[in-house]
């Protein structure tokens, strides 16, 4: 088979410990997942059924990298996540069965244009523009499963210039990581390299360009990243 152009590069994450890399497929994300966010974007957390949307997959950014600041908006905020990694594709899965899909679990900042995403959501319209753009999923090498296990406690958090901004627990979760892929799988069938960026905490906030945001879920591992 020959192609009229060459094809995009495989996006991918490092993975602690090996050589090998992790492809990524999709991106999924989980909206306001822990109650003091969800109040603090002005709505009353509850237990619908959760809700998600995406980014593309080469929005990835290692640990460490540079993000420039992008294009049309005045408001770029960061949010720091717990991320999902399968390792194991499934539909329906049973919540018993989300941990032999697993691969590992990564440090994500779902960085978003948050004047568009609202004016969006204030229109109806779809969050693409506010959450899905180049270099907006910077990421953490991840930890496999193998290794860690399954943390369903342990602080998350995020500093600008060291000064912290969110500071939460995976315990405060609406809806936890089993509950997440056992949903997420009934709406998609979930294949091998999609990671499913998990909701972040109260704190959320604006970036400026010179900003260094550390970042980092306890027993996971830490993330860096420059906006410049
Ligand atoms: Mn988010």
């Amino acid at each position: 088979m020959t192609y009229v152009f060459p094809p995009a590069e495989i996006p991918s994450v490092a993975v602690a410990g090996s050589d090998a890399r992790f492809p990524v497929h999709r991106i999924y994300c989980v909206g306001r997942n822990y109650a003091a966010h969800a109040r603090e974007m002005g709505k009353d957390p509850d237990r619908d059924p959760p809700f998600f949307f995406m980014k593309p997959a080469d929005a990835v950014v290692p640990d460490g990298a540079e993000v420039p600041y992008p294009p049309q908006t005045e408001n770029l905020h960061h949010e720091i996540e717990l991320v999902i990694a399968i390792g194991k594709g499934g539909r329906d899965i049973a919540e018993a069965d989300v941990p032999d899909h697993i691969f590992g679990y990564a440090v994500g900042n779902d960085l978003t244009r948050r004047d568009l995403q609202l004016a969006a959501r204030d229109k109806g319209r779809p969050w693409d523009t506010g959450k899905g753009f180049d270099h907006s999923a910077p990421i953490s090498a991840i930890r496999p499963a193998a290794d860690i296990g399954h943390p369903e406690t342990g602080r998350i958090w995020l500093a600008v210039n060291d000064a912290v901004r969110q500071d939460g627990d995976l315990a405060e979760l609406i809806w936890d990581v089993r509950e997440i892929v056992s949903i997420l799988s009934g709406l998609y069938t979930l294949r091998p390299g999609d990671l499913i960026f998990s909701g972040t905490p109260a704190g959320v906030g604006p970036l400026a360009r010179g900003d260094v945001i550390t970042g980092g879920v306890d027993g996971v591992g830490t993330l860096t990243t420059r906006i410049v």
